[in-house]
């Protein structure tokens, strides 16, 4: 077993979310609670209980200027 834990778990370029209540960092798929409701998905620390991010899963609508 490699004693160097930190090493052995590649981020790979996964986007690392900070809450901003506690500064408690992970990435969005690993640790933090992941409220989906519907289309709506919403990221809740889970230390504090800080909402950290919400959004849609849904694409975004493009305004268009027509
Ligand atoms: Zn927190």
């Amino acid at each position: 077993m490699n004693a160097d834990a930190s090493s052995s778990r590649s981020f790979r370029g996964k986007s690392v979310l900070f809450c901003a209540e506690c500064s408690f960092e992970n990435p969005v798929s690993d640790g933090w609670l992941v409220v989906s409701d519907g289309d709506e998905r919403t990221i809740v620390c889970p230390e504090c209980g800080h909402v950290a991010d919400h959004r849609t899963e849904r694409s975004a609508p493009a305004p268009r200027a027509d």
